[in-house]
């Protein structure tokens, strides 16, 4: 027998691709009154507009991209 374990509303929110609230699954959200750095982590806050729930959206360093001044593809120098 397969048991099939219900989401949590963290990985439903992901599953969904963040576009609706985890809370009460309203897609009236919006990003953004601040933004935090911690290393390589990103926090943008998001709130819902029906259920008032904020949380932060959390990013990792994944890439770097628009890089001007150096090819991020070169061999790194010194090479590590
Ligand atoms: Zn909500």
């Amino acid at each position: 027998m397969i048991e099939i374990l219900p989401l949590t509303r963290r990985e439903k929110y992901l599953k969904n691709g963040g576009g609706t609230c985890p809370a009460c699954l309203s897609t009236n959200i919006e990003c953004g009154t601040g933004t935090e750095m911690d290393g390589t982590k990103l926090y943008v806050s998001v709130s819902c507009n029906d259920c008032d729930a904020t949380w932060d959206d959390e990013y990792d360093l994944a890439g770097v991209a628009n890089a001007d001044g150096f090819d991020p593809d070169e061999v790194a120098v010194p090479a590590l």
